[in-house]
């Protein structure tokens, strides 16, 4: 039963927690198991396998643990420094700021890198701040992938390049909470030394999974690193990897098998091909807001992101307004502007386990609700922007080929 029941399926876009498809709900369907038996450590053991193809790593250590996006932050920080080292983090939202939040709970030295909301990372102020370190003092770099509260997505390529234009040998960290699996991502390509995301934004499960990737050079900080971890501690799973029985305390059996319906959907549309389609969901999403007369937050096109787009309202509407009212007259979920960006912009998620269509019914639903809010919007004028572009660029779906 609903707890306040709408007819019709929900319309779920918000950037995450996004639809779990139908495959991957009967998957996760079951009774507990005994995870000690040969079943689970053998599930396991593919899950451990091909969570890496999702990372684009060979050479990285995963690990899958029962936390959220959130906690694989903490995974990430406390695995591989110490207290009172020093990162560069930079701030360019509401999620970075939370990561930054923690990491100056957790004692690190931060040095905070600020941008005005909808721009990208400053990484001018990068090159410069490595440049003079030839003392080495910078230990990490932390940088959100992409940033969810404003739709930016930062160039990870140019943050390699940097690092190795000053041989500079600080770790890379990266949330990659709501790109991974949506987005280009290359761990080994471009040298990220831990990268992370949540099972509820483009894997498309439940909340309650947070993977982590770790690179060797991570490893190896963490054998030196003296932050305090007891149920992060990276050695406590590679003590049960040896073991082969994979886990140190009791694993979600349903989330375990949700995940091998996930990868095998994602593999089986190919995450080439699911890349791609996040980047026509990205684009149809960005000509409906420009057919609108709206702006979108990102500043830049470089930073413009595929999996979430936060529409700038004018001054007169407040945009939590919008999101209530989608979710109480179209059945609707829209992200609220968050933080600094709160009545000022809603948020588009489009992400996950998601088609052309569907968000084609976001979009007439978010042309109704801003004529709801009295903005001059024509009717079908985002819809049918979105529309020519996409009847053009949809290719045949590639299972049914
Ligand atoms: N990082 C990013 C980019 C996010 O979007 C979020 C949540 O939306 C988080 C981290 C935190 O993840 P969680 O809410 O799963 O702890």
């Amino acid at each position: 039963m609903d707890y306040v029941y709408g007819p019709g399926r929900n319309h779920l876009f918000v950037p995450g927690p996004v639809n779990i498809p139908e495959p991957v709900l009967r998957a996760m369907n079951r009774n507990n198991e005994d995870y000690r038996s040969p079943a689970v450590p053998a599930l396991t053991k593919t899950l451990l396998e091909d969570v890496k193809k999702i990372f684009k790593t060979t050479t990285g250590t995963p690990f899958i643990i029962p936390t959220t996006g959130t906690g694989a932050w903490e995974s990430a920080l406390t695995n591989t420094l110490s207290p009172g080292d020093r990162t560069v983090s930079f701030l360019i939202g509401q999620f970075s700021l939370l990561w930054i939040d923690q990491q100056q709970r957790l004692n690190f030295n931060v040095d905070v890198v600020e941008s005005e909301w909808g721009q990208g990372a400053n990484l001018d102020i990068l090159a410069d701040k490595l440049a003079a370190d030839s003392a080495h003092t910078i230990k990490a770099v932390c940088i959100v992938h992409n940033e969810t509260a404003t739709g930016v997505t930062n160039n990870l390529v140019k943050v390699r390049q940097i690092l190795d234009n000053y041989r500079h040998p600080a770790l890379l960290l990266v949330d990659g909470v709501s790109s991974i699996c949506a987005l280009d991502f290359r761990m080994d390509e471009w040298g990220v030394d831990v990268a992370l995301t949540g099972s509820q934004k483009a894997l498309s499960l439940p909340t309650g999974m947070g993977i982590v990737c770790a690179s060797p050079k991570a490893l190896e900080a963490s054998k030196t690193a003296k932050s305090v971890r007891v149920f992060f501690d990276w050695n406590d799973y590679l003590k049960f990897y040896k073991l082969g029985t994979y886990w140190p305390y009791t694993p979600s059996i349903q989330l375990l098998y949700g995940l091998r319906a996930a990868l095998d959907l994602i593999f089986e549309e190919g995450l080439d091909n699911v890349i791609a389609r996040h980047s026509r969901l990205g684009k149809a999403t960005r000509l409906a807001v420009e057919a609108w007369g709206l702006k979108n937050c990102t500043q830049k096109e470089e930073w413009y992101s595929d999996t979430v787009t936060a529409v700038v309202v004018p001054p007169y509407i407040d945009s939590s307004e919008i999101v209530r009212r989608a979710w109480k007259r179209y059945n609707l979920s829209l992200g609220l502007g968050l933080n600094k960006v709160a009545g000022k912009v809603f948020r588009i998620g489009h992400l996950g386990n998601l088609n052309e269509l569907q968000l084609l019914g976001c979009l007439a639903g978010v042309e109704m609700l801003l004529k709801d809010v009295g903005y001059p919007v024509k009717l079908g004028s985002g819809v049918g922007a979105a529309c020519a572009y996409l009847q053009n660029n949809i290719p045949l779906i590639p299972s049914r080929i």
